[in-house]
């Protein structure tokens, strides 16, 4: 039996703390009761918003109609495959697949949130995104109540995105990830590959454990914690750009970092490095502010979501004016 609450308040469930209410809230812990809630929906004609952990939503508004908050556990091997509940928590999912000696996953260590999130966005960090390790989830779509099966080639992953991200009648129920048996890690990110060095691990040597405790080192000192200092992360997301707008860029601002896969003709610009440049890191507005630690996080202590908006409006339009390009906003907005 399910239990739904009336305009309950959303401030535990997301990592700003806007203490914004949802018509209908349900905490739902099985496929099951995923259904129940979302029948109830469907026979009341509500819009339904779904919430994983909250560390990558902005809420703007009392949310009219259903909020689903997902806590769907579970966590199986089969072979070198895993079958994880979209409700599971990410890094703990990390730490389990390590310990059953199934690698892959090291690199997004630490990364905030649930399972059933991590596609949302195609979660990535330290060279490595969820989408090269996905084979794929079960959704069930909020408009019939179906269950379906959406493969890989199916998601559209890109740089921080996917179909989840257009198409928000699929709520995640559980996904199936592809590791190996055999360690074989990645450590080309720079800031990953010094930090092995300076630690004498010879980064072509590392293994899946030493690269999960480097990640987990680098973040801790980097990101400001969630939990002491509210916020969602990257707010923005970092630019790719093709070459001529790359080029203005570099005219505008001397020696701009990037990476270029080998395979691609467009430039990926650390956002963080024009923020600094415009001279927005460590400035606070009231009670927003950027962090002093990391030029992409916003941080928004005892304030409103219209602050948080209003602050970030003055960023995007002033990097636009001084740098000539459009920052975009990485979580979804309520
Ligand atoms: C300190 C910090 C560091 C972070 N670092 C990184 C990083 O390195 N890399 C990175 O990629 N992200 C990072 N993030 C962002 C965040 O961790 C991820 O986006 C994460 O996947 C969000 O999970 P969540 O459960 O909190 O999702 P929520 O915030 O609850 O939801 C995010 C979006 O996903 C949708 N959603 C949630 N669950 C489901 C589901 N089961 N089915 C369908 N839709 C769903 C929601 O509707 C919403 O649109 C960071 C966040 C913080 C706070």
């Amino acid at each position: 039996m399910i239990d739904i609450k009336r305009n309950h308040s959303l401030k535990k469930h997301n990592s700003f703390l806007f203490s914004y209410k949802a018509q209908f809230f349900c905490e739902v812990h099985s496929e099951e009761e995923s259904h129940e809630f979302i029948n109830f929906c469907l026979k009341k004609n509500l819009p339904i918003n779904i919430l994983g952990e909250g560390t990558n939503v902005v809420i703007t508004k009392d949310i009219k109609g259903g909020v689903i908050k997902i806590s769907i556990p579970g966590k199986k091997i089969i072979g070198d495959e895993i079958i994880i509940g979209a409700g599971e928590n990410w890094h703990e999912t990390v730490l389990w697949s390590l310990q059953n000696s199934l690698y892959g996953l090291e690199n997004l260590t630490l990364i905030p949130g649930t399972a059933g999130a991590a596609p949302v966005q195609n979660i990535g960090a330290y060279g490595e995104e969820i989408s090269s390790r996905l084979i794929c989830l079960e959704a069930i779509n909020t408009k019939s109540n179906e269950l379906i099966s959406v493969k890989n080639d199916e998601c559209d992953f890109s740089y921080r995105d996917s179909k989840f991200r257009k198409d928000n009648d699929l709520m995640i129920v559980s996904i199936k990830l592809g590791l190996t048996k055999e360690a074989n890690t990645n450590t080309t990110y720079k800031s990953l590959n010094q930090f092995l060095i300076n630690d004498d691990i010879d980064p072509t040597k590392a293994t899946p454990n030493q690269v999960c405790r480097a990640v987990n080192s680098i973040r801790t000192k980097i990101l400001p914690n969630h939990k002491k200092e509210p916020n969602v992360g990257s707010f923005f997301k970092n630019l790719v750009l093709n070459e001529e707008a790359f080029e203005d860029l570099n005219k505008k601002l001397n020696d701009v970092p990037f990476y270029k896969d080998s395979n691609s003709s467009r430039f990926k610009v650390p956002v963080a490095f024009l923020i600094e440049k415009a001279g927005w890191k460590g400035k606070r507005i009231g009670k927003v502010r950027v962090s002093e630690k990391h030029a992409l996080i916003l941080i928004a202590e005892e304030s409103t979501s219209e602050d948080l908006i209003n602050f970030s409006s003055l960023m995007v339009n002033d990097i636009s004016k001084k740098l000539g390009v459009d920052l975009e906003i990485e979580p979804s907005i309520f």
